[in-house]
């Protein structure tokens, strides 16, 4: 008699689930801030859920750690220090610590649990944590990015949706402080949510980086396991624009192995949609 399927799944809103086969629960833990989660699937690898949301999986993390990391990487004409706020399950400090010119990579995250399960659970992105490059300090970004002295060329803010801990990293005195520790081609890259179904926090993400950085972009990029497929990061710099300022000979020259970022995909991923235009008035 054949096993009957079980399903793990993830309703987003309140008005969609997306079920993954199941093979086998491997985690699951609570701390002060979310559950956390890793389970085995049939045919997407390992998941990493926190509140039973998912963030990452191991058949398509390498879209998402691309497309947050490397636009910033490759716009900036040499990112040496990078500061990683959220991203506990270590695949954006992947990517980043691909480029060779980057010295050190931060990574703030708020929640031990998320790291250490990561680093149990999912070597595929985690493993980059122990990379002497790496520095991780398990602490609110928020704190972090109001009291340090350090400067960074990059930040990356790859974190969960605006509410929870995460609520005041979409705010405006978060990016004030973002702005004062970037040097002078600073660029800030930030996880914004879906387009059809979380445009207000585009459109309110835009809105508060408008007033602060002179130039502020949004970049679309297609994945698996997300909900509705089409995801979207805001793009704020000190001066750099994204498309008119990148070199493509960049990408080319760094002899990176990337499995979905390239340099066509650096200046298609800035094209927008009507309806997203007109939502950030552009
Ligand atoms: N790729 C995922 C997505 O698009 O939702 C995000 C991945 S990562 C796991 C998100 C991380 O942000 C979580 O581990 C969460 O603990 C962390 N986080 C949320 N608020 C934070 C804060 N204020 N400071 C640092 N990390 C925070």
């Amino acid at each position: 008699m054949t096993k009957k399927a079980v399903w793990v799944d993830e309703v987003y809103q309140g008005i969609v689930r997306t079920s993954f086969r199941l093979k086998k629960r491997l985690f699951k833990g609570k701390s002060p801030f979310q559950t956390v989660e890793v389970v085995e699937t049939a045919g997407h690898g390992r998941l990493l859920l926190i509140d039973g949301m998912t963030m990452v999986s191991e058949r398509d993390e390498f879209v998402y750690h691309e497309m947050i990391a490397h636009p910033a990487l490759f716009l900036h004409p040499k990112p040496r220090r990078v500061l990683v706020i959220g991203g506990g399950d270590g695949g954006t400090v992947r990517e980043v610590l691909k480029h060779r010119s980057v010295e050190r990579c931060v990574l703030v995250e708020i929640d031990g649990l998320v790291v250490s399960a990561s680093r149990k659970y999912i070597p595929q992105t985690a493993g980059a944590l122990s990379d002497k490059r790496a520095r991780v300090l398990i602490e609110d970004g928020v704190k972090f990015v109001a009291e340090t002295k350090e400067t960074f060329d990059v930040v990356i803010v790859d974190s969960t949706e605006p509410f929870g801990p995460a609520k005041e990293l979409f705010g405006p005195s978060f990016y004030k402080n973002v702005k004062r520790i970037l040097t002078e081609d600073g660029i800030v890259a930030s996880q914004a949510g879906s387009p059809f179904y979380e445009i207000t926090t585009i459109k309110n993400l835009f809105k508060i980086t408008k007033p602060i950085f002179p130039i502020v972009e949004v970049c679309l990029f297609n994945n698996l396991t997300y909900p509705g497929g089409l995801w979207a990061f805001t793009f704020a710099t000190k001066g750099l624009h994204p498309v008119k300022d990148f070199r493509p000979a960049r990408v080319k020259a760094s002899g990176l192995n990337l499995r979905w970022y390239n340099a066509e995909i650096h200046a298609g991923c800035f094209a927008l949609p009507n309806f997203l235009k007109k939502a950030i008035g552009r």
